[in-house]
């Protein structure tokens, strides 16, 4: 017997959880970069937003020593006890925050983590308040789970920080988060303990509104920046925070799929629930690593926090002396978020109009070759952000070829 098809049927319909949300625009700008680069073009690429060091020896010693020690099998749902404890550790040691092992959770990355937080949180039209620019991730992730992103813009002139005054505007009885991520990506503005105090104060003041810290660049700060996080800084507010972090971009370890989180147990186990359904446990060989990462020896991550300081100089003060552009001194993580609102309404050479920061962020990859992305995909324009991961050779390069295509500009 044959069955009659419906051709529509046959097509496929995305649900509609996922209707306004896209493949990561970051990820796309790196695939086009590449294809541009296997044509022979000598693109240089400053929009991934990860290391370029290699993971340190003693982590990968560590890894290929779990493999032979047989440790290959499924984990513990959250983690491994191994891996709490040195999380656990690294809350008390480095962030003089106690979290007790059934009050940490780990994932296949900072990125699960923040995704099963919000899958196990939010019910439809729950609202979570994000400072912007943001990293891409934030506002998708809280669609996809039903949730609505509230983006308050925090422009250049205000150091790219949110103000008491825009968090307690934005409260409404729906808001169920607030989402902070100091150091910033893409900005690399970073919160002080008198700069996070009056928005702790706010939330003091609104019981319901829980706080979400992304800690994923507490290591890579400058000029003696003093990283403090939130439960440290309230001890009353703990109960409702959600700190999480994760051995990406510490340890250059991007690829091995580690994040972790301390927050109330309530929570911890809620977000248990949606990764039993989703990936049973992270990785058993990268949370080996993670563990050695956490308690090996600790050199590896000043000595990257001073390579990045120089990189960044390199790239502001090279970036504020192009006629149009202005670039703030970020505090930490590895990006730029320049203003490059003189270049727009600017003609390029072949009559194109740069009428929005896409436009110049194309102009740069198809004039210069270099790859850097849009302000738009950070929710703030007109911006550009570079990542500045990448060698000093290259930077240096990549930023002549920025200057030189901003003077073709009319
Ligand atoms: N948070 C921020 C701010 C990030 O920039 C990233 C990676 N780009 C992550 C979280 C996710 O890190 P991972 O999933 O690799 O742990």
């Amino acid at each position: 017997m044959t069955i009659a098809l419906n051709v529509a049927e046959t097509h496929f319909r995305p649900a509609s959880r996922i209707a306004s949300v896209g493949v990561s625009t970051i990820l796309e700008i790196g695939a086009r970069a590449a294809a541009m680069k296997r044509e022979g073009l000598p693109v240089i690429v400053l929009g991934a937003g990860e290391p370029d060091f290699d993971t340190p020896d003693n982590v990968k010693k560590a890894a290929k020593a779990a493999i032979e020690r047989g440790e290959t099998k499924y984990t513990p749902l959250d983690g491994t006890p191994e891996l709490k404890s040195a999380i656990a550790e690294k809350f008390r040691r480095e962030n003089s925050v106690d979290y007790a092992l059934n009050e940490v959770t780990v994932a296949t990355g900072a990125k699960q983590i923040l995704f099963n937080a919000f899958m196990a949180s939010i019910d439809p039209g729950d609202e979570v308040i994000i400072p912007t620019p943001f990293w891409t991730s934030y506002s998708d992730i809280v669609e996809i789970c039903g949730g609505v992103p509230v983006l308050i813009p925090c422009d250049g002139a205000a150091g790219f920080r949110l103000m008491a005054d825009q968090l307690e505007k934005a409260i409404t009885p729906k808001t169920r988060w607030l989402l902070m991520n100091s150091p910033s990506n893409p900005s690399g503005a970073a919160y002080s303990e008198a700069d996070y105090r009056p928005l702790l104060d706010v939330l003091l003041r609104h019981p319901h509104v829980w706080l979400m810290v992304d800690d994923m660049y507490e290591h890579i700060v400058y000029d003696g920046f003093e990283f403090v996080t939130p439960a440290a800084i309230e001890p009353r507010l703990k109960e409702r925070i959600l700190t999480v972090n994760g051995v990406s971009k510490a340890y250059a370890m991007t690829g091995w799929r580690i994040g972790y989180a301390g927050g109330p147990e309530p929570l911890i186990k809620a977000m248990a629930v949606i990764q039993s359904q989703a990936t049973s446990c992270p990785s058993s060989i990268g949370q080996a690593a993670a563990v050695e990462a956490l308690t090996g020896p600790q050199t590896f991550v000043g000595e990257r926090r001073r390579s990045f300081q120089r990189r960044r100089d390199i790239v502001v003060s090279a970036l504020n002396t192009i006629p149009g552009i202005a670039c703030r001194t970020p505090q930490g993580a590895f990006y730029t978020f320049a203003d490059c609102g003189g270049m727009i309404g600017r003609t390029a050479p072949n009559g194109k109009r740069i009428a929005t920061d896409t436009a110049f962020a194309d102009y740069l990859l198809e004039t210069a070759h270099v790859a850097v992305v849009p302000g738009s995909a950070f929710g703030l324009s007109p911006y550009f952000r570079i990542s500045y991961a990448t060698g000093k050779t290259e930077l240096r390069e990549a930023l002549r070829r920025i200057a030189d295509a901003c003077k073709m500009l009319s």
